[in-house]
């Protein structure tokens, strides 16, 4: 992506949006801020306009609205200078999945899946037809460990880890870059908005080292960036492992645990 790009960033009011908004700005890109509190957003654009000297439009909209999911999707598709997309808004929900209701599923769907999907398909065959540009799409570890017990909000990450990687097996021979990455326990609104007490947790990382790390990652264009993995070699072991599995699928019969003659 060229370093005149400018960068459209969902969910920036706060948390980790705001800190990419931030970092994007400090390295001279012009910007469009997304999320549902515009006064935030607001007041977010005018401090990195006045710091840096970037252009900042601010772009008030509900992910789980399909007319402000349409405008911003819009915004993508016929916005030739945005040559980023950070697909960062998200929502937790805690309690059991007994304890959810159709309506939260569906409106925790609507954010964490069906938004960051449609935005992605709305810029990427932009993307591809400059043969450059970027999609970061922000998932969590949760959605690597059922184990944690956030099912829902694991299944929505898993779902966008899996989409990350085929995009990018996809689209990386066309030029463009797809990062998935996946955060540990960071220190941002999202506890306090999913009625947990970020001080119960035994770690957390500290917003800014979260949004770095993952542009260490991002310069370096890897496909999946763990910042709070130190042994990069576990997630290669896993991937192969993974990879293992397909490989000794053989479809034409039932493993022979399986077999009823
Ligand atoms: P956050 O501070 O709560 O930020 C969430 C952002 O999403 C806010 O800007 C919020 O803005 C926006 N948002 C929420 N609902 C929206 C909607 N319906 N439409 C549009 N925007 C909406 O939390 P965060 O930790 O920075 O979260 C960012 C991403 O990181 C999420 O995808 C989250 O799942 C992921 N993540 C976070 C952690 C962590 O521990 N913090 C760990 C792993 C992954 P408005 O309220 O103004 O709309």
């Amino acid at each position: 992506m060229s370093q005149s790009s400018a960068v459209l960033i969902t969910g920036a009011s706060s948390g980790i949006g705001a800190t990419y908004a931030e970092r994007f700005a400090q390295r001279g890109h012009d910007l469009v801020l997304v999320a549902r509190d515009k006064a935030r957003l607001e007041t977010l654009a005018a401090r990195l306009r006045q710091a840096h000297s970037v252009s900042v439009d601010v772009l008030q909209a509900d992910l789980t609205q399909s007319a402000d999911l349409a405008a911003v999707e819009a915004r993508l598709r016929d916005d030739g200078r945005i040559g980023v997309l950070i697909n960062n808004a998200g929502a937790n929900q805690t309690g059991s999945f007994l304890e959810q209701t159709p309506q939260s599923i569906e409106q925790l769907v609507a954010l964490n899946i069906t938004s960051l999907t449609r935005l992605a398909r709305a810029i990427a065959p932009r993307l591809v037809q400059a043969g450059e540009g970027a999609i970061v799409n922000i998932g969590s570890v949760v959605g690597l460990s059922p184990e944690i017990g956030f099912t829902l909000y694991g299944a929505t990450k898993a779902f966008v880890q899996f989409l990350s990687q085929g995009l990018s097996l996809e689209l990386s021979s066309k030029g463009v870059y797809v990062q998935a990455v996946l955060p540990a326990a960071t220190r941002t609104e999202i506890w306090e908005r999913s009625g947990i007490d970020i001080n119960v947790l035994p770690e957390v990382m500290e917003v800014e080292e979260l949004v770095d790390a993952a542009l260490v990652g991002f310069d370096r264009r890897e496909s999946v960036t763990i910042p709070p993995l130190h042994d990069a070699a576990h997630w290669d072991t896993f991937q192969a492992a993974r990879q293992g599995v397909m490989g000794n699928l053989r479809q034409a019969q039932a493993a022979e645990r399986y077999r009823t003659v």
